[in-house]
């Protein structure tokens, strides 16, 4: 990466073409801006005592239909980082998918926030735990040699853009109460899944035996911003001290709650995901046909990845198409709030005519 070492701005005022590499390359929605807007006038107090982090967080409370405790941090790496680190102690281990971002994608962060509570990968075909792979780490040793298990944690939707029914969260969370485990849950793209099941995000949390929640707001058309939230509040024992001590803790905190304001309050939270899932269906059912070009997982939430000869995925980056093959081993494509349906089908076009070519 060199963007910290330009020492002139490059192309800003530029519009460049919108690209699917991931939905964090989009800009933040007019909802949460418009909130953000509201919020700069005059002065309020520090560090969550102010009007928009009661409002938000009331919203959110309406929004879960339960008197759950939230704290706004500013990244997904901490919010899961330090949610697993409340449930954990040191000597504790917790049990994830091998594709899970807390394993592949937060640089140890889980680890380094907790005392170093050890990750444990469950087998994980298709991106998903089973109460089978979950058992049978949870149950290899139960020795003192081996750092005790004391957390699951499922990504929803998952990375390579699967949801959870709610049938197997239930499954899971039965599995961690017999096995005395508490469930986490990484919400980055919590809304699209959402979107995806059509239930109420009490029904895919509380209800089916989620003890935290990491609620996504930055892939969901914010800044900046994710939220966690703790539905049983004895677990929320001191989280605050410890997203100070962490640097999550914002000071002119009303930034980071009056985004939420205008997600949740205008239903944009659940809109926007809607739409990316409906562009990520939309670039499926083009190019489901297209010969050599495969999809390698259903298209449930807002990615789409496609497996491809090497040589059609260059084309496609030689007409200017950027994307990744780091996760989930193919190409993938991931919508954001705004994705425009046209450019949609321009991808769909162009993978069409690289892939005859
Ligand atoms: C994006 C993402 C996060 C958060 O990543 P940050 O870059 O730390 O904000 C967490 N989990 C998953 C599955 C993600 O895709």
């Amino acid at each position: 990466m060199t963007v910290q070492s330009q020492t002139r701005p490059v192309a800003g005022a530029i519009p460049q073409p919108q690209q699917f590499a991931s939905d964090n390359y989009s800009g933040i929605c007019p909802e949460a801006w418009a909130a953000m807007a509201e919020a700069n006038s005059g002065y309020a107090p520090a560090y969550g005592e102010d009007p928009w982090t009661q409002r938000a967080s009331d919203a959110f409370r309406q929004l879960f239909e339960t008197n759950c405790e939230i704290f706004f941090v500013f990244n997904g790496t901490a919010a899961n980082s330090l949610a697993l680190s409340a449930l954990c102690q040191s000597y504790h281990s917790v049990i994830c998918a091998e594709s899970a971002h807390v394993e592949t994608d937060e640089c140890g962060a889980p680890e380094f926030f907790s005392n170093g509570s050890k990750l444990l990968v469950a087998a994980s075909p298709g991106g998903k735990l089973t109460p089978d792979s979950i058992r049978e780490v949870a149950l290899k040793r139960q020795d003192i040699h081996y750092p005790k298990p004391r957390v699951v944690t499922i990504t929803q939707s998952t990375e390579t853009g699967q949801v959870y029914s709610l049938a197997e969260i239930r499954a899971i969370s039965a599995t961690c109460r017999e096995l005395g485990l508490k469930l986490h849950m990484d919400g980055a793209r919590f809304a699209n899944a959402c979107a995806h099941l059509g239930c109420s995000p009490a029904e895919m949390t509380w209800q089916s035996g989620v003890d935290v929640l990491c609620f996504g707001g930055t892939k969901n058309g914010m800044g900046v911003g994710e939220a966690v939230l703790f539905f049983n509040p004895v677990l929320a024992e001191d989280f605050d001290y410890r997203c100070k001590q962490a640097g999550q803790l914002a000071s002119k905190m009303r930034f980071l709650a009056a985004p939420w304001v205008g997600l949740m309050e205008t239903g944009a939270w659940i809109s926007n995901a809607r739409h990316s899932n409906h562009c990520a269906k939309r670039l499926a059912a083009q190019i489901a046909d297209v010969p050599g070009v495969e999809l390698m997982f259903p298209v449930e939430a807002n990615a789409v990845f496609l497996r491809a000869p090497e040589g059609v995925l260059e084309k496609l980056r030689a007409r200017g198409w950027r994307f990744y093959t780091f996760i989930g081993g193919g190409a993938r494509f991931m919508f954001a709030w705004d994705a425009s349906p046209a450019r949609v089908d321009e991808l769909a076009s162009d993978i069409k005519a690289v892939a005859e070519s």
